[in-house]
């Protein structure tokens, strides 16, 4: 997702309550196959009245079956009517936001569980159901990172995914959207003015990225390829805006095509929202902040970054939300190459820069490492470290292996955790593989322990003059220092800059806290310029004395 709107955000989220930090997560020995939906939506009032099928598996036998799902609290939340286990009503307790189904063990050759769970109420969160920037109502799913329970029964983690199917019966004046492929939209034979909306995956999706949108929309549909349609939904009012703003979407789409693998879903919706975010990924169906769609074609940025989100982070996902940059750091340095691709070098150094700069600052705030077990708040993984430094770890791979092996090592990782989760070391391990390295090292410095290299430099220069012919040289001993309490190992280019404007490169490999360079000159050094072309993530320290 894209944080434009993370300051509002933040208010937003610390007066709602999580079910659960990043680390306490209860883990149960079921795994969910299928999500069943039938939501029920109407103009009269905020209610949804959900009948809702769960398919799930058992690694063990269980007593009782868990999922997550947000209590009635004499205002919003869910009130559970009944549930059924294979057709016949069961025990049930629903109480802090958690639905325990007692459960009646099975014959030995039921190949899984079918629950039906039947609840109406309003949704604290999760599915936004409201005015959008006209003044028109409009209902959008907004889950991440654990906001889907509030709206659906689900296990609201991005490690058990689960096919969806959604039948979504709404007053029939608004446009229907949800992941998927749409099957059909039937007039409702016991509503009359309401019509049935059919959707459904053909792969397993996490909680975070599972939604439904309805509005007064704009759809524009146009054919991708054979297999896959591509579409825009945006509000009448900003038709002519959508239009611009999303010109380059299936150009956008065919760069990562080319470079990841085909695209993961069935089909590629940009739509127009309320999310809270700038930009959610939501699988199949892009959820974009409805004030992003302003007509100056400026958002060609947030499109490629969500897009590459349905490759990292919906179909290769984190195995647990301290890998997140598995997913941010992916779709940050991914943009970034596209950048790089259609703007030119230049503008991708920029960008690199610009990135460096923000994880510099954070750093100065707090210290997590890059796979984050620290921070507990899962919201408030949303920074810098998992984004920009992410990306940065992604560019340093990319500068020791070079493009081409680093597009490969991309293609391998998504091929081996397609639909399926991954942590950081399952994507180390295919770097290894892919490329026969060893990145042990590279790994503990970078991605197990928190900062940075802050790098200063000492110059001493003698100059020996030669009293026969009277020429002198320059004799400098270089000095550059790791000023940070933990040493990391990576390589280190330097520019070093003469009198007479010439240049000369060093190629050097900082396995120590100081390495000293001895070095012998006809003419003088102006100045030292670490790593001239971008290749590593440092901050410059203050001068060693
Ligand atoms: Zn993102």
């Amino acid at each position: 997702m894209h944080i434009i709107k993370l300051i509002i955000l933040l208010f937003i989220i610390n007066s709602a309550s999580f079910a659960f930090g990043q680390q306490k997560y209860p883990k149960q020995a079921a795994d969910i196959i299928k999500y069943i939906i039938d939501i029920q939506v109407t103009d009269e009032n905020n209610k949804i009245k959900v009948t809702e099928n769960v398919h799930a598996q058992f690694t063990t036998s269980i007593d009782t079956f868990f999922l997550d799902l947000t209590n009635f609290n004499g205002n919003t939340g869910m009130h559970v009517s009944r549930v059924l286990e294979q057709g016949y009503p069961v025990s049930f307790i629903h109480k802090n936001n958690r639905l325990g189904i007692l459960v009646v063990p099975p014959p030995k050759n039921t190949p899984y569980f079918d629950f039906q769970i039947e609840y109406e109420g309003i949704p604290s969160d999760g599915l936004i159901i409201g005015k959008n920037k006209f003044n028109e109502r409009t209902f959008f799913g907004d889950n991440w990172p654990q906001r889907a329970h509030h709206w659906f029964a689900c296990v609201d983690h991005p490690s058990d995914k689960a096919y969806v199917k959604f039948k979504i019966t709404a007053p029939s004046h608004y446009q229907v959207i949800a992941n998927g492929k749409h099957i059909e939209s039937t007039p409702d034979i016991n509503n009359p003015n309401f019509t049935k909306h059919i959707f459904e995956t053909n792969k397993p999706i996490p909680s975070k990225v599972i939604v439904i949108g309805l509005a007064n929309f704009e759809i524009d549909r146009s054919k991708y390829s054979k297999s896959l349609e591509t579409s825009t939904w945006v509000y009448p009012k900003d038709k002519t805006n959508g239009r611009k703003d999303f010109a380059l979407k299936d150009s956008i789409l065919k760069y990562y095509e080319k470079n990841i693998g085909s695209f993961p879903f069935e089909k590629l919706a940009h739509v127009q929202s309320t999310t809270m975010y700038g930009g959610m990924e939501n699988a199949s169906c892009i959820f974009y902040d409805e004030n992003a769609i302003k007509g100056d074609g400026k958002i060609n940025e947030l499109i490629a970054h969500e897009i590459v989100h349905q490759w990292f982070g919906n179909s290769a996902s984190e195995k647990e939300w301290s890998d997140l940059w598995l997913s941010e750091g992916f779709a940050t340095y991914l943009t970034n190459l596209y950048i790089e691709d259609v703007l030119g070098k230049k503008a991708f150094i920029e960008q690199l820069k610009k990135d460096r700069k923000k994880v510099i600052a954070f750093a100065q705030k707090t210290l997590p490492p890059l796979k984050d077990t620290l921070t507990q708040n899962i919201q408030d993984l949303l920074n810098p470290n998992a984004y920009q430094k992410g990306s940065w770890i992604l560019h340093m791979i990319r500068e020791q292996i070079g493009i081409e092996l680093f597009w490969k090592v991309i293609q391998n990782y998504y091929k081996t955790y397609q639909y399926s989760n991954a942590s950081s070391k399952d994507f180390f391990k295919i770097l290894e593989k892919t490329t026969d390295k060893d990145f042990s090292q590279f790994y503990k410095d970078w991605v197990t322990q928190p900062g940075h290299p802050i790098l200063s430099t000492k110059i001493k220069e003698d100059i020996i003059t030669d009293s026969t012919s009277n020429l002198s040289q320059f004799q400098y001993t270089i000095d550059i220092k790791q000023q940070q309490k933990i040493v990391f190992r990576f390589p280190l280019e330097v520019e070093i800059l003469f009198e007479d404007n010439t240049k000369e490169f060093l190629a050097l490999y900082m396995d120590n806290s100081i390495i000293t360079q001895n070095l012998l000159y006809s003419k003088r050094i102006k100045q030292l310029i670490l790593d001239p072309n971008c290749k590593l993530l440092f901050d410059e320290g203050k001068p060693s004395k």
